[in-house]
């Protein structure tokens, strides 16, 4: 069972995979959000979607570690393990 990012709704479908990163996709039927759950990210980073899309936008926009981890809410070195996997391969 997984939980919607947006509402906390538990009326969550599977909705196929991303083509790039292969992750498993998730569609919310009470607020219609589309998510992705962390198969590359496992739960050892402890961040939530939001704050996730937060630090791509933020590393896909070149910000520093400390300017990402202040516009997100994240540990730094939350950020750092982010931003290394990241370039490894899912941007
Ligand atoms: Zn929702």
């Amino acid at each position: 069972m997984n939980t919607c990012p947006r509402c906390g709704s538990t009326r969550t479908t599977k909705y196929g995979h991303e083509s790039r990163t292969g992750m498993q996709r998730h569609h919310c039927k009470d607020c219609g959000r589309k998510y992705s759950l962390g198969t590359l990210f496992p739960s050892k980073f402890r961040i939530t979607d939001e704050k996730f899309d937060e630090l791509r936008e933020a590393f896909a926009s070149g910000a520093t570690i400390r300017k990402a981890a202040a516009r997100a809410g994240a540990a730094q070195d939350t950020v750092v393990r982010v931003f290394r996997r990241l370039r490894e391969g899912a941007a």
